[in-house]
């Protein structure tokens, strides 16, 4: 391996490996290629500090969906930070998810490998070199073997173009741009655009706050409640207790959590085992368990959605007390063909009198003007405009880069069609050159840090087993690439999420390809054939070894 050398001297900083983004990805990955294969490893990062999107989403009510005992990483890392780590709440807060981000940094003395504030503007690949240039915004270029990108699957914020937007004179921002200084709602009238899994957790927390809220809402969600509690010390040593255990489940799991799935159909059960077996999820909160611990068919069997579709219809009618509000909160197309958000009070908030459910479907918005937002048949006069429109999500932040493989090829050219990648994990083309949770991997369709970890450990062991073999550059043969495109698409279409516009199927950003992004055949699966793969010595990859001119 080669030493890293510092600019200065007119001579290219090399390194083994750049990993873009410190968030749970590039943490893990600095980890991996670093301390345990002994590589030398730059990773850059735009934000001032680790944590990726528990850095950047710093809205009121920003919280995690997932249970904090489980969103974190597991004893592959560190047994020692899973006993001295110690979670408060049963879902954990953003502020509190980033200082156990910050603890893991700081414990395995990840942030001298840490550029921060520095964003990748362009990756190319020097074929004669058979290496990566990588120039940062600060007008470095470094040399790396390999590439490999951590930047999260919801990192780049969307914000639709509303005529006038840009004369509103009051504040506005996008909920993944929140400010430092935070923002004061206290007697304010507010729009909040959205209701998705942002929006669900900021209309809560502010609405006490403000003087009027409005929720612009285009399509309800499917807001599963999530009965967050502190966690107490009994619990947290229980849990710690059989860690070793949760975290085997867990890896072998559909989707990275460490439930029993539900069985049989939900149309075999008659109505009161369904409203019981509903009933109980609904009651312990939690959306893993209410999705996935209920019944088998769900997420594929149309009639048997129908049934968990009235269920949480009927939940809202019983809530929400104004009868119109909430039929106009019931979301009746299938469950899990959008993300379903957790809540937490939500609901309930359109029983205040100062929060006003908008029917941005029915009357879109016109235009925004200084003061206002017009909708089709109403005007709202508002003095801060909160955009919870989401992400471009799994190319956004990819695309953001220049990315060149192989004769200069773009990858947006290469994924004009949608992302062509072979098992999510690498596309061909773009040598030695990895993603962690890139497109047509189980990534968001999972408990994040698990499939992480999974994608990680894989690629870290690829090289190494590079490294002994003496092959020098690894990328996927096309037949691979469109074998995996043909199982994603079957694997695809045999749900019921293509049926619905979400951004799991890129319908939120104009112009974006549409099909499903991520691979929804679930984590254990998915570990299974790249298990297989590495096994069969990484079967479905080109291996070669250059002889590579000097690099000056
Ligand atoms: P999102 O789910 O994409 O929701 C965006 C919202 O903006 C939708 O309600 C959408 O309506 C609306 N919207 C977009 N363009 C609009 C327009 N022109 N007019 C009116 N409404 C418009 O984004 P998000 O809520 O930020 O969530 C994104 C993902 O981040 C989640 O699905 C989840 O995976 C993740 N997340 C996780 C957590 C957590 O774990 N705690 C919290 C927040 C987010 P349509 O539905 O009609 O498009």
């Amino acid at each position: 391996m080669e030493n890293a050398t510092q600019p200065g001297n007119g001579t290219l900083r090399q390194v083994d490996a750049v990993v873009i983004g410190a968030g749970f990805a590039g943490l893990y990955t600095l980890h991996c290629l670093r301390d345990r294969l002994g590589l030398t490893t730059q990773v850059y990062e735009a934000g001032s500090d680790v944590g990726g999107t528990w850095y950047w989403n710093r809205y009121p009510g920003a919280r995690c969906d997932s249970e904090s005992v489980f969103y974190m990483f597991s004893d592959h890392l560190s047994k020692d930070i899973l006993q001295e780590w110690n979670w408060s709440e049963r879902y954990a807060g953003q502020a509190e998810i980033l200082r156990y981000l910050q603890f893991v940094a700081d414990k395995m003395d990840l942030r001298r490998g840490i550029q921060f504030n520095t964003r990748v503007d362009s990756a190319m690949f020097d074929e004669a070199a058979n290496r990566w240039l990588v120039t940062t915004n600060d007008g470095q270029t470094v040399s790396a073997r390999y590439l490999i990108t951590g930047v999260g699957c919801l990192s780049k914020p969307f914000t639709p173009e509303f005529k006038g937007m840009e004369t509103f004179a009051g504040q506005s921002c996008h909920t993944a741009e929140w400010p430092d200084e935070g923002i004061d709602f206290t007697g304010k009238r507010v729009a909040v655009v959205g209701t998705g899994a942002t929006a669900v957790q900021i209309v809560p927390e502010i609405a006490g706050e403000v003087e009027q809220l409005y929720v612009l809402q285009r399509t309800p969600s499917h807001d599963v409640p999530g009965r967050n509690h502190p966690l107490d010390d009994a619990y947290i040593a229980e849990i710690k207790g059989r860690y070793g255990e949760v975290w085997d489940h867990t890896r072998d799991s559909f989707g990275g959590f460490p439930f029993s799935p539900g069985e049989g159909s939900a149309t075999d059960a008659t109505p009161d085992q369904r409203a019981q077996i509903y009933n109980a999820a609904w009651q312990k909160g939690g959306l893993g368990g209410f999705a996935f611990g209920t019944f088998g068919d769900l997420m594929v069997n149309k009639e048997a959605n129908d049934t968990i579709v009235d269920f949480i219809c009927e939940k809202i009618h019983e809530t929400v007390e104004d009868p119109e509000v909430a039929e106009a909160l019931s979301p009746r197309y299938p469950f899990f063909t959008k993300r379903p958000p957790l809540e937490h009070g939500y609901y309930e908030t359109f029983n205040q009198d100062n929060v006003t459910l908008v029917d941005v479907k029915t009357a879109p918005v016109k235009e925004i003007t200084p003061t206002s937002i017009i909708t089709e048949n109403a005007e709202y006069e508002v003095d801060i405009i909160i955009f919870a429109t989401g992400f471009d999500a799994m190319t956004g932040a990819l695309f953001a880069m220049d990315i060149q493989g192989r004769d200069g090829i773009k990858l947006q050219q290469k994924w004009a069609e949608g992302p062509r990648t072979y098992l999510g994990l690498a596309t061909e083309g773009f040598p030695n050159m990895f993603m962690v949770s890139g497109p047509q991997s189980p990534s968001v369709l999972t408990n994040m840090p698990v499939s992480i970890e999974q994608h990680v450990e894989w690629i870290s062991q690829c090289i190494q087993a590079m490294d002994e073999k003496g092959v020098d550059c690894i990328e996927p043969l096309p037949a691979a690439e469109e074998q995996w495109l043909a199982h994603h698409a079957e694997v695809s279409d045999a749900t019921l999420i293509p049926q619905t516009d979400s951004w799991w199927v890129g319908a939120n950003v104009p112009g974006k390809k549409r099909l499903l992004y991520p691979y929804p055949g679930g984590l254990d699966n998915y570990r299974k054939v790249c298990d297989q793969v590495a096994e069969n010595g990484y079967d479905g990859f080109a291996q070669t070894t250059h002889e590579v001119s000097a690099v000056s």
